[in-house]
């Protein structure tokens, strides 16, 4: 009977032992197997490292993507567009006389006149204005050619050919020849064409809502460089009200935002 028993704990203990040999056996077994798991894991990171690159690819397709730009087909560049592009350096023809420039019925200086659309928007812009209690006076609309070539003689002998040229005299380099253009001011005279203008609220007025009407401010501060206009925050620029509002919450002068320069 003991025998019996002592066999059977041998039995127990070499079983015992051969499992725990298995158990071992299965353990050295099972640390290779993710070990060849690794080497799988480390070309995952190669690929990890390689997707920034694939993403760095489609962000130039998103950057080409936003065609608005050509969709909005605007003409920089014709006389008669509401949108032609003028400075020293983007002139418009000595011979152009708009031809549909008409008087203008708002409280100004002298008879005014600008192109119809442009005449119809500063009518309205000034209506809204004075509706706040703001009277504004129109100083100065369309020139002709001839007017701007007087005008700029004028200001030659009086400021010299450094001032002048940095001020909006420039002889076809003039918006105020397209019938586009126009000086505004306070109906006292108070800063009339003077950067003073900006402490009225007249001025804030436009600064914050001509764009409403379609115009822009054409010469802002800071901006001398870009425009080659000195800061002339009486005058205002007629571009059409979705131009004006594109513009506008671009923050950019019309240089910037067409990518031209002075
Ligand atoms: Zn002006």
């Amino acid at each position: 009977m003991e025998k019996g028993y002592r066999g059977k704990l041998i039995t127990i203990i070499i079983l015992s032992l051969l499992i725990l040999l298995g158990l071992i056996y299965l353990k050295f077994f099972a640390k290779p197997s993710p070990k060849p798991a690794k080497p799988t894991s480390t070309p995952a990171a190669e690929t990890a490292t390689a997707t920034p690159e694939e993403t760095e690819e489609p962000t130039p397709e998103v950057t080409t993507t936003p065609e608005p730009t050509p969709e909005i087909v605007v003409d920089l560049d014709s006389n008669d567009s509401i949108n032609k592009f003028v400075n020293k350096s983007y002139t418009i023809d000595s011979g152009y006389v708009p031809s549909d420039l008409r008087k203008v019925n708002v409280r100004s200086n002298s008879d005014q006149t600008l192109r119809a659309e442009a005449a119809d928007a500063l009518e309205k812009m000034m209506g809204a204005a004075l509706d706040e209690g703001l009277t504004l006076k129109l100083l100065s609309g369309y020139r002709s050619y001839k007017e701007q070539v007087s005008l700029y003689n004028t200001y030659l002998n009086r400021y010299g050919k450094a001032k002048t040229a940095t001020m909006d005299a420039y002889p076809g380099g003039s918006e105020h020849q397209l019938g586009l253009a126009v000086d505004l001011g306070n109906v006292s005279g108070k800063c009339e064409l003077i950067t003073c203008f900006v402490e009225y609220p007249t001025y804030t007025w436009l600064h914050e809502h001509a764009y409403e009407y379609g115009y822009i401010e054409r010469y802002p501060q800071g901006k001398e460089s870009i425009t080659g206009i000195m800061f002339s925050p009486w005058h205002f620029r007629y571009v059409g009200i979705e131009e004006a509002k594109r513009i506008h919450d671009s923050g950019l002068t019309m240089e910037e935002f067409y990518g031209r320069t002075q």
